[in-house]
Parts: C-alpha cells; sequence; structure tokens
C-alpha cells in the first residue's frame, strides 16, 4: 500500500457491529465480562480501547513499523521512553530539541540518576565519541525545533547498533509522509501528534512507533502502568486528521518552499533556516533522508533586536502568534520567549537561538496571502 493509501485505511475496519465506516468513539471506560475473565480483549480502557487500537493500528503503518502506541500527548510519550532507562544509565541527547523534552530530561529524569549528554549531532560521527559502557540510548529531532538542523538518522543508527544502544528519533516536524526512520535503522519513533499528524489544533497527543515486539511490549506495560493514555474522543479526532495528512504535507511543503524563496532575498532577513534551500549546511543528508522539506521555517533578522521581531509578529494578519505548529492555519512563534523559554541563554545562543529568530509553522491557506502577510509585517 502506498503513503496516501495507508493513511486513509491502514488500522481501520468498519465497525463490526453495525458496519459504520468511520470508526466509532468508544466512550467507555469499562467492558462487560460474561463471566470472570471471559472477555473480548477489551477489560479496561486505559489498558486497551477500540478507538485507540484503530489509531496505533494506523501510526505503525504510517511509519513502516509493527506496534504504535498513543500517549496524552507527545511528553508523556517521551517520558515513556525514559522510563526504560534505570539508574545510571546515560542518555545522548542532540544539543537542539524542544524545550519541553529538554525539560523533562533535565529538570525530571535528572534528579532519578540518569545522566544527559547534550551534544551536537550535525555530524553523526561525533556521537560515537560521547559513548561509554552506561549509554543506553540516543535521542535525537530532525529536523530540529526550532533550528531546522538536519541529522542523519542512517548514520547515527549505525553508531547505535555498533554499540548496542538504543536509538529513538523524534520525527514531528518531518511527519512520516516525509521521513521514515524505522527504516534507517531508529529503533524508535516518536511524534507529538497534537502538530501535523492531528493538523487541526484541536487535540494535545502523543505516540511513540516501533518494529520490535518485546520492545512494544515494555512501552505497553509502561504506557498502561504510568497511565498517560488518551481518551477515544481524541483518537477520532486524530484517525480523522490523517485521513487527509498526504494532502496537507503537500500543501505544507509546497508553501514552505514559497515563502522560503521570498524570505530568501529580503533585505531585513539576516539567516534563513529551511532544510530545502541549496545552502543548509546538511542539504544533501536531507534531500537523502526526507521525500520534501516541510512548512517549518526560522529566520533572524538583521541587528537582532528582539523588539523588532515582536514588532513584526504582531502585525501578521494570517499567521497568529501562538506556540505549537503542524495546524492547518499557519502561525507564527517566538521560541526565545515562548517554545524554549525554559534553555537557559547561555545555550540558546550555542545553537543559534538568538533573540530576534521567528519560527514559522507555514499552513495550508494560499501561498499568495501568506507572502502578502509577511511582505507587510515586514514592512
Ligand atoms: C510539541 C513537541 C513535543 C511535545 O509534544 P506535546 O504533544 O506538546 O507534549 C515534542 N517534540 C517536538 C519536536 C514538538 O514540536
Amino acid at each position: 500500500m502506498k503513503f496516501g493509501t495507508k493513511a486513509i485505511h491502514a488500522g481501520v475496519e468498519p465497525d463490526p457491529s453495525t458496519g459504520a465506516i468511520m470508526t466509532p468513539v468508544y466512550q467507555t471506560s469499562t467492558y462487560v465480562q460474561a463471566s470472570p475473565g471471559a472477555h473480548k480483549g477489551y477489560e479496561y480502557s486505559r489498558t486497551q480501547n477500540p478507538t485507540r487500537d484503530a489509531l496505533q493500528k494506523s501510526l505503525a503503518a504510517l511509519e513502516n513499523g509493527s506496534h504504535g502506541l498513543c500517549f496524552s500527548s507527545g511528553l508523556a510519550a517521551i517520558d515513556a521512553v525514559i522510563k526504560l532507562l534505570n539508574p545510571g544509565d546515560e542518555v545522548i541527547a542532540a544539543n537542539d530539541l524542544y524545550g519541553g523534552t529538554y525539560r523533562l530530561f533535565t529538570k525530571v529524569f535528572a534528579k532519578y540518576g540518569i545522566k544527559f549528554h547534550f551534544v551536537s549531532m550535525e555530524k553523526a560521527i561525533d556521537i560515537e565519541q560521547h559513548i561509554n559502557k552506561n549509554t543506553k540510548l540516543i535521542w535525537l529531532e530532525t529536523p530540529t525545533n526550532p533550528m531546522m538542523n538536519i541529522i542523519d538518522i542512517k548514520a547515527a543508527a549505525q553508531i547505535a547498533r555498533k554499540h548496542q544502544v538504543m536509538l529513538a528519533v523524534d520525527n514531528t516536524f518531518a511527519t512520516p509522509y516525509l521521513q521514515n526512520p524505522l527504516d534507517m535503522g531508529a529503533d524508535i519513533v516518536m511524534h507529538s501528534v497534537t502538530k501535523y499528524l492531528g493538523g487541526h489544533s484541536d487535540v494535545v497527543m502523543g505516540a511513540l512507533i516501533v518494529k520490535d515486539k518485546k520492545l512494544n511490549d515494555d512501552l505497553a506495560f509502561l504506557q498502561n502502568s504510568s497511565g498517560a493514555t488518551p481518551g477515544p474522543q481524541d483518537c477520532f479526532l486524530v484517525l480523522r486528521g490523517i485521513k487527509t495528512l498526504h494532502l496537507r504535507m503537500q500543501r505544507h511543503s509546497e508553501n514552505g518552499r514559497k515563502i522560503a524563496e521570498y524570505l530568501k532575498t529580503h533585505p531585513k532577513v539576516d539567516k534563513l533556516y529551511w532544510p530545502g534551500l541549496e545552502n543548509h549546511p546538511n542539504h544533501d543528508i536531507a534531500k537523502q533522508q526526507m521525500r520534501d522539506f516541510g512548512g517549518m521555517i526560522s529566520f533572524t533578522l538583521k541587528g537582532d533586536s528582539q523588539e523588532e521581531a515582536f514588532r513584526i509578529m504582531e502585525r501578521f494578519k494570517f499567521f497568529s502568534l501562538a506556540e505549537s505548529l503542524g495546524g492547518v492555519e499557519s502561525l507564527v512563534n517566538h521560541p526565545a520567549t515562548m517554545t524554549h523559554a525554559s534553555i537557559p541563554k547561555e545555550e540558546r545562543i550555542k545553537v543559534g537561538l538568538l533573540d530576534s529568530l521567528i519560527r514559522l509553522s507555514v499552513g495550508v491557506e494560499d501561498a499568495e496571502d501568506l507572502i502578502a502577510d509577511l511582505e507587510s509585517a515586514l514592512d
């Protein structure tokens, strides 16, 4: 099955009791048993729910995995991965991560005795020097949020395999439409389903997808034991969102390209970050591992003035100033004070996350209107 067909059909069967083509919202906490233990595979909705099952199967198919697991947020999904580890274990993480991931690692899990090393992975070979006998996991995002760095997943997977360390890839920005990390050797794919998979800015959810049964069983144990599972209504909304994932991603990528082209020569723009640009430092790797380049774009202003960045962001008509990304509507964000405010200033400056950095989540509106909006806001 090709991607668009999977997006519409994978994991979804007509409802066995009525034939309903859309997966029903099984809004139930429990399931009646004829006699103790005689159930139909469903006992209690934290553990199993048919609406969630359909979504988990759909996600597994989209990422070419064999198992999908949904969580009540992206961070809850990451939380489950780190709970696979024990005190004394070490994690090598990319130094340019979603702010909430950095906070979860440094403020929650560090105190349980798990050690995190934040390193540049722009050259994947650099990962190897940080591996020691306690290393259990490599964690990366690509493209990264918000600097749009590209990390070579295949090369990272080779290093992980050589040292018998797990590799987890946060694939939120690329989505399975643009990139499939499991095919490149990753062990775990993570998504903030809140973003492109949901796609309509109406759900907060996370997911993990794996190929290995034992890894799935361990994660499913944590999913049920820690209990951060999503409700059936949210699962339904995401199942519905996924039906147009391929169509949305095509338009996000097309609009992303048009807007990057427009900003490339704008006199107020200093640095422009979009992996589809030929001068992007890892453009060649992006071309190899991604099918297109998506609609996430960041840029800084000449003179690096935060006030100027604020002034611009307040003047948009169609780009709404908000956290989050990946919805049908265009959003603009100021990472230094919004999504990435939990990262210390010295750390963020090191990776180029300057005070004037503006991040765009380019929606699926008409590109002409979006460019006109940029033109008047940047004026
Ligand atoms: C939003 C986001 C997360 C966190 O997901 P939530 O659903 O907000 O908990 C993790 N990684 C990336 C790249 C994100 O954009």
